[in-house]
Parts: structure tokens; C-alpha cells; sequence
């Protein structure tokens, strides 16, 4: 007997920051769409774990954030260093409030988080959406500190971390700061890789993307639980999905049921991914309640069980949480 892990990379404009443009009405609309989400998850009884990047547990601030490095010691004073070039990362955020540049601040969506009925996981998903694999240990350190810290003062704990990019990386760091999951890649299948895996990318096909994988968590060397994705919601777009669009049912809802349905007979763990952002048409918030619909019709027939990432966590480590050493100024 397996379970059902839903997990959301929450951005709004922190999603696109480093794009050429950011999309500001994308970022509008995705509180829309969060809130929109919230009601569904209500309706159907189904917890998610929320990864929020960490700025957006703000209602303001000075657009500056002096504080962010001060972990970095002297090198934030070296014009040469990249921990003084980090500063670039908040170039556009606007040094505002939440009712003024709403794309750029989420307390009040936080908020709603935690008024919801449905038992959410908050967890977080850097501070500022940086590529983990491409930062110092002092900005990964900065980035998981100003974020864990924002939660806790919530009353909240950060256990859940997911990567932006998918980028695992500084994982020590995680663990330092008390995290006790990450989501993991989606693992590759044998049709993916190769000649074929090229072939198959080139005609567009989506074989990969909607297949219903089932997962194994699995303790890595730093104590931390991964848990890799099963599929991305939403990462069968584009020309694709309107080819198919025309001639059949969403594939991707066929592929969620189809998880849902091994997952209620196998073990393992089907976990579905996808992000506020993601939903910006009709056929979009349609995709995610035939999925919520299903997976409740299941759980209520079954003994299928719907957790959260932290629900995961907690099943594979015994409670105990991870002794917690914050990193310091060296
Ligand atoms: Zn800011």
C-alpha cells in the first residue's frame, strides 16, 4: 500500500527574477491561482506540501537586505568576491510592500496556508529562487537561514526544501538548518536516455513526463530524506499538449489516475509536482481537481493514504529531529 505526495513550488515573480523581463501580470495571477488552489485542496481534503520561496513570507521590505550575507564574513567587502556579486540576486526586488508589488510578497498568502482547513506542510524553497549548484556554501547558508527564520517565527517548522531548477545541491547545509526533506529529480527512464530518449525529445512526445512513476524515499548521507518527483503536473505543454488536446481526454490527468491508481495497490510513493505559476488557463485549474477528485474518490475507498513531504520524512526517520548546528560566521 503506497501514498500520494502533492508538492508546490510557490514563486510568484521570484520565479522569473533572473528572466530578461518578468512577467508582472504572470505574477499577479498566481496569487489568484494560489488562492484558487487552496479552495480546491479544501474541497477535496487533500494536504500539499507548500515550498514557498522565503522572501515571499514578507509583507515588505527595503529592497536591500544587508543582512542577507552576514554569514560571509569579510568577503561580502571584496568588490571581487561572489558572495559581494550575490547582492545582484535582489537588483529587482522592488523595496516595497505586499499591497503595492504584490508579485514580490506573499504574507498574506501565507496566511491563507495556514487558514486552511486541509493539514498543509510549509516548507521552502530558498530564499531569493537561486540555482543551489551555482552559489557559495555562504549564500546557500544565507538563503536557507533568512528563510528557515521566517518560518520559525510563524511558529512554524521548515522541514520540507525543495530545489529551485531541480538543482540538488549544499545539502549539508539543509540538514544544518533542520530541513528533513528534500524533492529529488524525477528518475530517468530507459526510454529517455540514449538515441531513443533523443528521438523521443525531438518529436516533442511526452512519454517520460506523464508517466505514472511510483518513488521510493530514501535517507541520504546527510540524514536528510529525498524523495524524488514522480511527474510535473505541468510539464507537458505547449504545442504538444494542444496536438493532443484535440484528439483525446488530458493525457496527464489519464497519467495522474493511473498513479493514483498503483499507489493504491502497490508500494511506493506517486508524488506530483507542480507550482501556482503553472495555472494560468481554464483547462489548467480543470487538470488539477479531476486529479484532486480522483485521489479522494481512491483515499476514500481504499486504504490509500495522502501525506505531505514532512509526512514522508517522519514515517522514514523515527521523530526525532535532526540535531541542529545553524553555520556561523568562520
Ligand atoms: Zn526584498
Amino acid at each position: 500500500m503506497g501514498s500520494v505526495v502533492l508538492s508546490l513550488d510557490a514563486e510568484l515573480a521570484w520565479g522569473f527574477h533572473d528572466h530578461e523581463t518578468t512577467p508582472d501580470s504572470r505574477g499577479d495571477a498566481a496569487r489568484e491561482s494560489w488562492l484558487r488552489l487552496l479552495e480546491l485542496f479544501d474541497e477535496f481534503d487533500v494536504p500539499a506540501t507548500w515550498a514557498v520561496v522565503g522572501h515571499l513570507f514578507l509583507d515588505s521590505c527595503d529592497g536591500e537586505h544587508a543582512d542577507y550575507l552576514r554569514t560571509a564574513g569579510s568577503d561580502a567587502d571584496d568588490p571581487e568576491s561572489e558572495e559581494s556579486s550575490a547582492d545582484d540576486r535582489f537588483d529587482r526586488d522592488p523595496g516595497t510592500w505586499e499591497g503595492r508589488d504584490e508579485a514580490w510578497y506573499g504574507s498574506k498568502l501565507i496566511d491563507a496556508i495556514e487558514a486552511a482547513d486541509a493539514d498543509h506542510d510549509v516548507g521552502i524553497h530558498t530564499f531569493s529562487h537561486v540555482d543551489m549548484s551555482q552559489v557559495s556554501r555562504e549564500v546557500a547558508a544565507a538563503e536557507v537561514r533568512e528563510s528557515v527564520e521566517l518560518v520559525e517565527e510563524r511558529g512554524l517548522s521548515a522541514e520540507s526544501f525543495t530545489f529551485p531548477d531541480e538543482c540538488v545541491a549544499h545539502r549539508d547545509v539543509l540538514a544544518a538548518y533542520g530541513v528533513r526533506s528534500y524533492r529529488a529529480a524525477r528518475p530517468r527512464r530507459w526510454y529517455e536516455t540514449g538515441l531513443l530518449g533523443a528521438a523521443v525529445e525531438l518529436l516533442g512526445w511526452p512519454t517520460g513526463t506523464v508517466s505514472p512513476t511510483l518513488v521510493e524515499p530514501e535517507e541520504d548521507d546527510y540524514g536528510l530524506v529525498s524523495l524524488p518527483a514522480s511527474l510535473h503536473l505541468f510539464g507537458f505543454e505547449g504545442r504538444t499538449r494542444d496536438a493532443v488536446a484535440r484528439l483525446t481526454e488530458d493525457p496527464v490527468v489519464e497519467a495522474t489516475k493511473q498513479g493514483i491508481d498503483r499507489a493504491a495497490t502497490e508500494n511506493g510513493v506517486f508524488h506530483v509536482w507542480f507550482r501556482p505559476n503553472d495555472l494560468t488557463d481554464e483547462r489548467d485549474f480543470d487538470r488539477v481537481e479531476a486529479t484532486l477528485e480522483h485521489l479522494a474518490a481512491v483515499r476514500d475507498r481504499t486504504d490509500l493514504s495522502v501525506e505531505t513531504m514532512a509526512d514522508v520524512a517522519a514515517d522514514v526517520k523515527d521523530d526525532e529531529p535532526l540535531p541542529r548546528e545553524p553555520i556561523g560566521p568562520r
